[in-house]
């Protein structure tokens, strides 16, 4: 079983447990946005017998192997294909992007598609996945509710973050996104001078409390446009796992570091 991604990989294996072995082909802190798969990974892809991934051009640079890899008959999920979508922030998308890949951010979203996935996987591996799913739904449940917890504490949540990643995110728990350091859905996107002359502006108009930054997006940069705006920097895990860690982790972690940051 390939999954693309780590935080996806934590997802399937605790929904297969031990029916399955989850090899994750995008290692756990690399830039979803710009991996580029080796020769080791192609093949990893073409060998599969099932695939999971995410879609929408986040594994940017596998899609051509993914499709080549399901033109050759390995059976793909794609998460995308089984939750609501969101668009792209209308003034941050570039003309490339439509619909936001960074779905695994809400939980409620990403529970959406442990029913057609436990069905998928459970043909492929001729096992019941009904009670695994059914509890890996309530665990998505328990997330959302602490993250709401937590989020609670916050009295006003205006995000200025890396690129467009946390969308979900914040139409889940009641946030604004006011700009981002790359005004794109994707980390390998550019910036220019004056996005960023603009992103000052709107995080000064905002109110913005901090400026947060992620993978893909320089610090040296986000240290300057905090520094102009009088606010700290602070940096957010938001497409890997946390050393040892698990979704949970991801999720509670991250909502805790923007609730600290605002408060
Ligand atoms: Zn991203």
């Amino acid at each position: 079983m390939v999954v693309t991604y780590s935080i996806l990989g934590d997802l399937v294996a605790d929904l297969v447990g031990d029916a399955a072995k989850v090899i994750v082909v995008i290692p756990n802190g690399q830039d979803q946005h710009e991996f580029e798969p080796s020769a080791k990974v192609v093949e990893q892809i073409n060998n599969a017998d099932f695939i999971v991934s995410n879609g929408l051009d986040l594994e940017e640079h596998l899609t051509g192997v993914l499709a080549e890899a399901a033109t050759r008959g390995v059976g793909v999920f794609t998460a995308a294909e089984h939750v609501t979508l969101r668009r792209a922030n209308a003034k941050l998308t570039d003309a490339k992007n439509g619909n936001d890949p960074h779905l695994w951010l809400d939980p409620i979203t990403l529970a959406e598609m442990i029913p057609d996935l436990s069905v998928e996987l459970g043909k492929v591996l001729g096992v019941d996945l009904s009670e695994s799913a059914a509890q890996l739904s309530l665990r998505l449940d328990t997330i959302d509710a602490k993250i709401k917890e937590i989020m609670s504490t916050v009295p006003r949540c205006a995000l200025v973050t890396g690129h467009d990643s946390l969308g979900y995110f914040a139409a889940r728990y009641g946030c604004q996104i006011v700009g981002a350091v790359i005004p794109s859905l994707s980390s390998s996107a550019e910036t220019s001078a004056g996005e960023l002359a603009n992103l000052k502006t709107a995080a000064t108009q905002a109110n913005a409390r901090a400026v947060f930054t992620e993978i893909g997006t320089p610090r040296a940069v986000v240290d300057q446009i905090a520094k102009e705006v009088g606010v700290k920097s602070v940096e957010l895990r938001t497409h890997m796992l946390p050393p040892g860690g698990h979704y949970a982790d991801v999720m509670i972690q991250l909502a805790t570091s923007i609730a600290d940051a605002l408060k």
